[in-house]
């Protein structure tokens, strides 16, 4: 009896054993079947399912905010501004139009970052802009600004030295022939002759005034709103008004500096208009 049990015992046991593994397997098959989602493995939905999840190349896309383009502007009809005319041989000094309308006016300075993005994301945006330009910053490259002219900007005269301290060190003759010297250099390289005069730095004079009304110019034009480093600066409130006038320079930042600009357009309801077209 016990030689007998001592050889059927371990065949009992791992009858026992292999009945247990095989309810297992049943079991979990059973469950994969009907519940295929609850479970790890395996139909060929769920291999798909996990494939999105696991594979670093499937990672859901980063949202990328594609920068906002300023739509095709509405032109101005109806002119509800006239600028004040020279009296004493002095121009008058603007920096915002009085104006109703919704726009705003882009002045861009200087000239000396000149690279094919500017005139592309002008062209984009439909901006156009006064072009307050020194040839100390342009002669290496005059013809670049012809893009921009062509695209409907317009030059205007920011002196030929760019003497950031001319209102201070400059007698009437040296303003006169710093501005009267651009106006020409212009008229040599674009073919007009401007009419709106910034000064470097923005600092005016009376007797500035008349040194740029004996050049021909209509107006001092500064500003009341700027661009700088890639955010909007405000000399009052905190967003662009209907006649605001904005600085802008050609720098290396340009990109950032335009894009700061349209946005605070858009989310004042503007649009860019040329100074130009309402003086
Ligand atoms: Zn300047």
């Amino acid at each position: 009896m016990n030689s007998f049990d001592n050889r059927r015992l371990p065949r009992r046991k791992l009858r026992i054993v292999v009945f247990i593994f095989m309810g297992i397997v049943l079991v979990y098959t059973a469950l994969v079947i009907f519940y295929p989602k609850k479970l790890g493995s395996p139909t060929a939905d769920q291999q798909d399912s996990t494939s999105l999840i696991m594979s670093p190349e499937s990672k859901p896309e980063p949202t990328i905010q594609t920068p906002a383009e300023m739509p095709l502007p509405t032109p101005i009809t109806v002119t509800d501004y006239s600028l004040p005319p020279i009296e004493n041989g002095m121009v008058p000094v603007i920096s915002s139009i009085a104006t109703d309308q919704k726009v705003v006016f882009l002045g861009i300075d200087d000239g000396a970052f000149k690279d094919q993005s500017v005139i592309d994301m002008m062209e984009k945006n439909h901006i156009k802009a006064s072009l307050f330009l020194s040839k100390s910053c342009i002669s290496s490259n005059p013809g670049f600004f012809s893009s921009l002219i062509a695209q409907g900007s317009i030059v205007e005269n920011h002196t030929l030295s760019h003497n950031t301290k001319m209102v201070k060190e400059q007698t009437y003759d040296q303003q006169k022939s710093d501005i009267c010297g651009m106006s020409d250099y212009i008229y040599e390289q674009y073919g007009y002759r401007p009419t709106l005069f910034r000064p470097p730095g923005g600092g005016y004079s009376d007797i500035m005034r008349q040194a740029a009304a004996d050049c021909g110019m209509k107006a001092i034009v500064t500003w009341i709103a700027k661009v700088n480093g890639g955010s909007m600066q405000y000399q009052i409130g905190d967003k662009l008004r209907p006649g605001d006038i904005v600085l802008m320079h050609f720098r290396p930042e340009f990109k950032q500096d335009m894009q700061a600009f349209i946005d605070a357009m858009i989310a004042a309801g503007l649009q860019t208009e040329l100074l130009e077209d309402l003086l």
